[in-house]
């Protein structure tokens, strides 16, 4: 179900391959691969947390998962060894074959290509995919880099929010169209929900909760109707099989951004029947169509007219069952495999002779000569240039320019204010601030600021200095740093003032002379222990709670430990009693059944959840919005939480910061004001910033949005959030 393969093994790989190949130099050349890639980036570890070679490894099975031949799979698991390690391709071709060298060269020269997210107009898109594609004398190059993104797509969750949307972006615009053009459905399909699920999180996550929420009647609807189509086609002797369909979150956005509303949508149901011949599929349309009345207008014959890209289906809406609308797709098992995989489907291993393969290659090669000719035409424009646009607007596309009243020009992101403008000019203009002139008019500070307007600050040198709300009106991150550090600097003083106490009175309850503690000798070892500058950086973290007085007491009375292993002791010791999940969901009309919570989505009380009966393991509880729910052909149930008091339930946040300080004292401060307990924290550096992956236990998700609220207000954290894998 999930689509994240979490410790996937080589024996997977291994395992996926010989189903489809038993050629034992074949499985021998996979298995030097891997090592040989295993070794090379030895000691490299992914932003995620895992060795590098996790990365290769996931590329090969999705490279096996679409029957790849081994020659690729080689090349999906050493795709990254010329560009991050010092292998040469000439090293490549001497300890494998020309073949894999020439493969691996080729996906690191379209690596180097640069399409830095700011992808420019629609030529330019086109272009750059056919530059693309161009580049590829081999369309396995191709492919090895769309199941590269496909993983990197992945676990783009790791990444900051810009980041992902560029990434996001770039799939979409230039990956996802040849994944079409390729005729890789499955593969484009994927991508282009995950690249969704970045640049539109909101949108994307209300049509998964609307379609998780709706499911269990749509479900029943599908099974019925799948019975009885199927009876009908038993009664005239048609070997088939009937699979429901789950439509791709991507296509519904569409359809949504045409104009149509969710229910007529989601009162769409879809049904795919294979069977053996052609023959047999349009008989067995016939045989539908004379029970139930197919929509005019709706039928496609894609079988006597293949897509562009070798698609062959035949297409029908009917009026089912209970009112629905069905979607039927008929097609042979042949023409699924095209369908799902394209291009990769003429892999088809035959039994293993030498003739076989280069006629397979010369298939693929004829195939590919055809996608050249057709992107290069670039006609029948499938992509949706608007939803581009508009996306490029939102990210891009959102500067606007402003003038000093000397004329000097000022860049600034749309939606900026007047106070934007004052901390672009300078800090001490922002902290000084009273009032904004915008084309000799007096313009309240929420203004927003047009292209061309001409801006002039009003400062009062006795000003105290920004008002908090300041932080919310403020659009850059600029302004909202340099504001927070405004209040940051004065709360400072406070926690010196209050650290200073702590300790005092903590020094008096234990009866330790002050002036004995505060030795010279102490101080030092102190501000060393904890790498201070001096007193007041002591006090300071005594007052904001970031260090228990305690622990600084203990560092002169008893022998200390580390201080982070001590809070985090502190932290986990709490007993927190293992969910007893039997009581604490309520599972509709079934008493007693086996309950866990979703490792992908970790729900707590207050979310919206549905339940999800898995074969052998009871329900599993998600989140309403967990995108790993969606697929059709499981069976939900109506799930509610239990009242529940004083327990806690783990979940997991992701937080980027910036690199300059260790954070982590100062977030486990936070975590005692809204009651979150930490269980784990993972922490992973890369060039940019920390990324901290933590587990939390939490009574209800008021707690969490609390605690992740307190930490998107602390001044060098980038962003958080909580984690769906
Ligand atoms: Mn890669």
């Amino acid at each position: 179900m999930t689509r994240v393969n979490v410790g996937l093994k080589f024996d997977d790989l291994i395992t996926r391959v010989k189903s489809y190949t038993k050629d034992d130099s074949d499985l021998k050349m996979i298995k030097k691969a891997y090592n040989y890639a295993k070794e090379k980036h030895f000691g490299v570890t992914r932003m995620t947390g895992e060795p590098y070679i996790e990365h290769p490894l996931n590329v090969a099975y999705i490279l096996a998962e679409i029957e790849a031949d081994s020659a690729t799979i080689c090349a999906g698991l050493l795709h990254d060894v010329i560009e991050d390690t010092e292998v040469t391709k000439e090293q490549l071709a001497s300890d494998f074959t020309e073949e894999i060298a020439n493969l691996v060269d080729g996906v690191t020269k379209i690596n180097k290509l640069n399409f830095d997210g700011n992808l420019g107009s629609s030529s330019m898109i086109a272009t750059q995919r056919k530059i693309l594609v161009g580049l590829c004398e081999d369309v396995r190059v191709i492919i090895v880099k769309l199941a590269d993104r496909l993983h990197n797509m992945r676990t783009l969750w790791v990444h900051t929010e810009e980041k992902q949307k560029e990434k996001a972006l770039e799939t979409l615009e230039i990956l996802t169209p040849i994944a079409h053009r390729l005729g890789m459905n499955k593969i484009k399909s994927e991508l282009e929900d995950l690249s969704l699920r970045y640049l539109k999180p909101e949108v994307y996550y209300s049509i998964v909760e609307q379609l998780n929420q709706s499911k269990i009647e749509r479900v029943k609807a599908v099974e019925e109707m799948k019975l009885s189509v199927s009876k009908l086609l038993n009664d005239e002797g048609i070997t088939h099989e009937i699979k429901g369909r789950a439509k791709s979150i991507y296509s519904i956005y569409k359809k949504l951004e045409k104009g149509r509303r969710f229910n007529d949508i989601y009162d769409i149901l879809a049904l795919r029947v294979f069977v053996d011949t052609i023959p047999e599929c349009y008989k067995t349309l016939g045989i539908i169509h004379s029970k139930y009345r197919p929509i005019p207008k709706r039928f496609k014959d894609y079988i006597a007219m293949p897509k562009t890209n070798m698609y062959q289906s035949l297409h029908t809406t009917v009026f089912g069952d209970f009112g629905y609308l069905f979607e039927i797709q008929i097609r042979t098992y042949e023409m699924d495999e095209v369908a799902e995989r394209g291009i990769a489907s003429h892999w088809a291993y035959k039994e293993n002779n030498g003739d076989a393969k280069s006629l397979m290659k010369n298939n693929m090669e004829q195939k590919l000569q055809f996608f050249r000719s057709i992107i290069e035409l670039n006609t029948e424009e499938e992509r949706d240039e608007d939803f581009i646009n508009s996306v490029k607007e939102d990210v891009f596309n959102n500067t606007i320019y402003v003038f000093t009243p000397n004329g000097d020009v000022i860049e600034l992101p749309n939606g900026s204010t007047p106070i934007d403008f004052a901390y672009k000019i300078h800090t001490k203009v922002g902290d000084k601030m009273v009032g904004a002139i915008v084309n000799n008019n007096i313009v309240p500070l929420d203004y927003k600021l047009k292209n061309n307007d001409i801006i002039k600050i009003n400062t009062n040198k006795n000003s105290f200095g920004p008002s908090h709300e300041w932080i919310n009106i403020a659009k850059t991150n600029h302004a909202k740093n340099k504001i927070k550090s405004f209040f940051n600097k004065i709360e400072k003083e406070e926690y010196v003032k209050t650290g200073e106490e702590l300790l005092t009175k903590e020094l008096k309850k234990k009866k330790i002379p002050i002036n004995e503690f505060l030795s010279n000798e102490n101080i030092s070892k102190i501000l060393k222990e904890y790498n201070y500058k001096d007193l007041d950086e002591l006090y300071t973290s005594i007052g904001n709670n970031s260090i228990p007085v305690n622990t600084v007491i203990n560092v002169i009375v008893e022998e200390n430990k580390d201080v982070k292993e001590e809070i985090l002791l502190r932290k986990t010791n709490k007993t927190v009693d293992k969910p007893q999940l039997k009581n604490d969901i309520l599972v509709e009309g079934i008493d007693d059944i086996k309950v866990n919570l979703a490792s992908c989505c970790n729900p707590v009380p207050q979310d919206r959840i549905v339940g999800y009966i898995t074969k052998g393991y009871g329900i599993t509880v998600h989140r309403a919005m967990c995108p790993n729910v969606k697929e059709l052909e499981e069976r939900l149930v109506d799930v509610k939480w239990n009242e529940l008091k004083g327990k806690k339930f783990p979940t997991n946040i992701i937080i980027h910061a910036e690199k300059k300080e260790d954070l982590l004292l100062n977030i486990i401060a936070k975590t005692t004001k809204s009651d979150v307990t930490i269980r784990t924290i993972n922490t992973y550096t890369n060039k940019e910033d920390n990324v901290y992956e933590m587990t939390i236990l939490v009574e209800a998700k008021e707690n969490l949005v609390k605690f992740m609220t307190d930490l998107r207000q602390m001044k060098s954290i980038i962003d958080v959030e909580r984690l769906i894998k």
